[in-house]
């Protein structure tokens, strides 16, 4: 089994459900603080989930 390529199914296996799964990539993805990747301003506000975030300046949610 080839174990170069490290996908996003190879990551859900490793937790026990979605949820703590979408923590984890929520931890990792703004660990380092968040910006948009639009207009790059640090200031978000919750998005529609708590999942997301919404830009400040451009309303651009991801
Ligand atoms: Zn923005």
């Amino acid at each position: 089994m080839e174990r170069k390529d490290f996908t996003l199914f190879d990551l859900m296996k490793r937790f026990p459900n979605e949820h703590s799964c979408m923590v984890h990539l929520f931890n990792q993805k703004w660990t380092l603080g968040y910006h948009c990747i639009k207009c790059l301003s640090i200031e978000s506000k919750q998005g529609k989930t708590s999942y997301n975030k919404r830009c400040k300046s451009c309303g651009y949610e991801e």
